[in-house]
């Protein structure tokens, strides 16, 4: 499909697309849409930044104006779990957004906020229910909410859902679904236990697959820095200082290294701010807030915090920390270059972060170029210098043309290319910033998952990375 116009969407959905300008869909939209409008289950293998919420959302808001009805109370139509209070938001606001001319009732369900305004939203009942999946329980343990009605369930990076201890609660959501359902699941990787999930959960589903990480990478101009660890943060004011004049997401490995360096910024004079678990819901919303409306331009997070934070003014990415499993990295460069946008990504990788360096340049299959800082450089720990060219890219082109991970990316026609091998995999349980691996998020309810082995499920095959290497310090840290 090359324009949403071939896909029979309603005139008020249409007509949204065009004040957003949206043209061209997506390569998920163009697979997505058309199976999801006949009804069928779905297993969409992409990440934030591929134009997923409007794959789902769209045909999905076309159902609701084909079939107006009233919501009975205290009941949804449609039920979106997701991660985190963020993307929940903004998977509520492209709802909204896409269905301003529909007309549909919609609210969001999230911890961390007082839960009685939450009741009274549900109570006369609802199109679309957005939730994160420790919320909602609260919601259904308290007979605030039915899901008897739910026609459509979409759950929303599934992955990092089960990375964050929520699989039992999922699977005590859905058992309160009806079976009569249309079920969505979209995950960046398929770990076994998502893999196990969507056989039991979904029937006969259409398996898509697109990667943004050739796609995203192409507009991305990636660099490294091999730096002295206590010389980071000096090298951070000095970057920022020096070409970081657009908005800067810095990442850090840990909740406590991302306070240091907030810290370390404003004793250099600059503004920055930083999001994590830590932080209550009022500031991450507060920070959020300022970082979207550009008056906060350098914001500190760690990866959960800022999965699926989408803002589209972000000029640069710098990993202050190199992600420890490689995948991240993947999600970390995506924050820029945001609709089409061109981005730049700047790593520092010290000593003890080299084998980091190294399984990511394995996975996105690029030698990123890198300049020397050290002070005393190990041998095993060298940087392979390749010479940049006038726009700082290198190592992703040859021939002038995109190099491209197995099978990702879009064909040669500009038609989404289906990925049979791919770069993903989880089948290491992740450690989260909530706390170690998939620790739940609340006392009462610990159901940590098992580590699981590596799986391929039918239609989408996994190369196997290398496991995801300990940060050093890890062992005896909780936080990241
Ligand atoms: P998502 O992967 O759903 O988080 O979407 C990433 C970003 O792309 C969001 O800012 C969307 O508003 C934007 N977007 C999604 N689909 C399209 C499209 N077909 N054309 C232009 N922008 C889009």
């Amino acid at each position: 499909m090359t324009s949403f116009n071939d896909f029979g969407l309603a005139a008020p959905i249409l007509r949204a697309l065009t004040e957003e300008q949206y043209v061209t869909p997506t390569p998920i939209q163009s697979d997505g849409i058309p199976p999801v409008l006949n009804g069928r289950d779905i297993i969409g293998i992409a990440q934030t930044g591929t134009g997923k919420t409007a794959a789902f959302a769209l045909p999905i808001l076309n159902r609701i104006a084909a079939d107006r009805r009233r919501p009975e109370r205290k009941s949804c139509r449609v039920l979106v779990l997701s991660p985190t209070r963020e993307l929940s938001g903004q998977i509520l606001d492209s709802f909204r957004t896409y269905g301003r001319h529909v007309g549909i009732s919609s609210a969001l369900v999230i911890g961390g906020v007082p839960m009685g305004r939450q009741v009274r939203e549900v109570m006369n009942g609802l199109d679309v229910l957005v939730a994160t999946p420790g919320r909602l329980l609260d919601l259904l343990r308290s007979n605030g909410v039915r899901l008897n009605q739910v026609e459509v369930l979409v759950l929303d990076e599934a992955d990092r859902m089960l990375d964050m201890g929520f699989i039992h609660d999922i699977r005590t959501i859905v058992a309160k679904l009806p079976k009569e359902r249309q079920t969505l699941l979209f995950s960046a990787t398929m770990p076994r236990e998502i893999a196990d999930l969507a056989t039991q959960m979904l029937r006969d589903p259409v398996r898509i697959a697109v990667t943004p990480a050739a796609s995203t990478a192409e507009r991305i101009a990636q660099r490294v820095i091999m730096v002295d660890k206590p010389a980071k943060s000096a090298l951070l004011v000095e970057t920022l200082r020096a070409e970081c004049t657009g908005q800067t997401l810095v990442f850090t490995r840990t909740k406590h290294g991302a306070d240091k360096v907030v810290k370390q910024l404003h004793h250099a004079g600059l503004s920055a701010e930083a999001i994590h678990g830590n932080k209550s819901q009022n500031q991450r919303e507060r920070v959020l807030g300022a970082f979207r409306a550009g008056k906060l331009k350098t914001l500190v997070a760690t990866d959960i915090a800022a999965r699926g934070i989408d803002v589209e003014g972000i000029s640069h990415v710098i990993n202050f920390d190199l992600p420890n499993i490689a995948e991240s990295y993947v999600h970390r460069i995506g924050r820029t270059a945001r609709a089409g946008a061109e981005g730049i990504a700047i790593s520092f990788c010290d000593n003890e972060e080299v084998s980091f360096l190294r399984d990511i340049e394995k996975l996105i299959q690029t030698r990123l170029p890198a300049t020397e800082r050290r002070s005393a450089p190990r041998s095993d720990a060298a940087p392979h210098h390749r010479p940049q060219n006038a726009n700082g890219r290198n190592g992703n082109r040859r021939n002038g043309q995109p190099q491209r991970r197995n099978g990702g990316g879009n064909g040669h026609n500009g038609k989404p290319q289906h990925r049979n091998a791919n770069g993903h995999q989880a089948q290491q349980p992740r450690r989260n910033e909530h706390g170690q691996q998939g620790q739940q998020r609340r006392q009462e309810n610990r159901h940590a998952p098992a580590a699981s082995a590596p799986d391929n499920i039918a239609t989408v095959g996994f190369m196997r990375q290398p496991e995801p290497r300990r940060a050093p310090g890890d062992a005896s840290r909780h936080t990241r």
